[in-house]
């Protein structure tokens, strides 16, 4: 969209561009047309360049500071809700299965569009200008009409899932497996499709809808194996959850002999249009297989101090980044992460691994903000656009 009108941040004290040169810009000026970024770099070049005419809006910005907005690549709208509800001292599976999954099966569609207003309003307070939401739990237009009334950018999908559990657990109703389990792949991978065929591309792009599964022991390999592979005839991409902690992975080995990555690779179910979320609990013959495929992976921080799932105890994300894998940050739902603050996930990212391995020089600060924006838009599949300031991409920024 262009406008007579273009808008000038001028004498910005400083710009982080994220480009591939990854320049900082002190006396920085960005010139905005609608919605897209005409021009960035030092003010008295750019006045030069682009001098305002009349009809322009020019900002002074002296004491400003200016990023590309973040780019949340794991979050769960759905779940906003259930803030603080959830005790403090739960692993992943005791999460997961006592209390994630009957809050879940609870949420209906009022609820729905009230946790998605809460939660893109949050995110966008942070800085937050692009999401991916694991998927509603009822109709997903519900997530994309709201989040996009907001005014946010993101892609959603339907949460989806085909393993019951063999045994039951304690305290869950039959309405409450019915719902949330679809009856096999090919049910829900059929709904899916409805999906990305009814939403993607909503509000003139600025919503997408992608073929997302929750992963893990809720999902056959089928469905693992059959998202990825229909999200790629559809030009879509897709995420699930997959070895998000040590006994998940544990369990994978003795019960197929694998890990849960290499058992997805070993199924051609890996590709260039995957978000693995967490992918905590992971060797290093995974992370050369995530690396291979052009594999993305989705951090979460918070996630992992909370539910003590061993970022830095287990985690290979240091490796990851080494091997050229897009690592992206997230912050996961309200109540696994406590919050839906990208800005506190980069802190801990530019920290955690220093402080593990007794390396100052290992993922600091510029890092994390690289992954936190242009890693997550690559990671997206939505870099040509968005994750870094330069002419041509959509004007979505933080100013500081
Ligand atoms: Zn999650």
């Amino acid at each position: 969209m262009t406008t007579n009108q273009r808008t000038f941040l001028v004498h910005l004290a400083w710009a982080l561009t994220v480009d591939s040169q990854d320049r900082r810009i002190n006396d920085a000026a960005l010139v905005l047309d609608g919605d897209r970024i005409v021009a960035i770099g030092p003010t008295d070049e750019i006045l030069a360049r682009h001098p305002p005419g009349p009809e322009d809006a020019v900002v002074e910005s002296r004491n400003r500071g200016l990023t590309p907005g973040f780019v949340d690549t794991h979050v769960h709208l759905s779940e906003t809700l259930s803030r603080a509800v959830f005790p403090d001292n739960l692993a992943t599976r005791a999460w997961v299965f006592h209390w994630a999954k009957p809050f879940y099966a609870h949420v209906d569609a009022e609820d729905e569009r009230t946790s998605v207003l809460l939660g893109t309003a949050e995110m966008l307070r942070c800085g937050t200008t692009c999401f991916l939401d694991m998927g509603a739990q009822n109709d997903p237009g519900v997530t994309v009409i709201a989040a996009a009334e907001v005014g946010i950018r993101g892609i959603t999908g339907r949460h989806a899932a085909d393993n019951k559990p063999a045994e039951i657990p304690p305290g869950w109703s039959p309405e409450m497996v019915d719902h949330h389990f679809f009856p096999n792949a090919d049910v829900a991978l059929e709904v899916l499709e409805q999906c990305v065929r009814d939403w993607n591309g909503y509000a003139d792009g600025r919503i997408r809808c992608w073929v997302n599964i929750e992963g893990k022991e809720p999902c056959t390999l089928e469905l693992h194996v059959g998202a990825r592979a229909l999200a790629e005839r559809l030009g879509v991409g897709t995420t699930y959850h997959i070895a998000s902690n040590i006994e998940e992975s544990q369990i994978a080995e003795r019960r197929h002999g694998v890990w849960p990555v290499t058992r997805i690779a070993d199924h051609d179910g890996l590709g260039k249009n995957l978000v693995l979320a967490h992918a905590v609990a992971v060797n290093d013959h995974d992370v050369s297989l995530i690396a291979q495929h052009g594999t993305s992976v989705a951090f979460c921080p918070s996630t992992s101090l909370k539910l003590a799932k061993g970022a830095t105890a287990i985690g290979k994300y240091p490796e990851m980044l080494e091997a050229g894998v897009s690592v992206g940050v997230g912050t996961d739902g309200v109540s696994a992460a406590g919050n839906l603050n990208l800005m506190r996930q980069m802190y801990l990212v530019a920290g955690l691994f220093k402080d593990a391995r007794l390396n100052a020089d290992l993922v600091g600060a510029r890092k994390a903000l690289r992954m936190a924006t242009i890693g997550g838009a690559k990671a997206l599949g939505w870099d040509d656009e968005i994750g870094s300031l330069e002419p041509g991409k959509k004007a979505d920024f933080v100013l500081f």
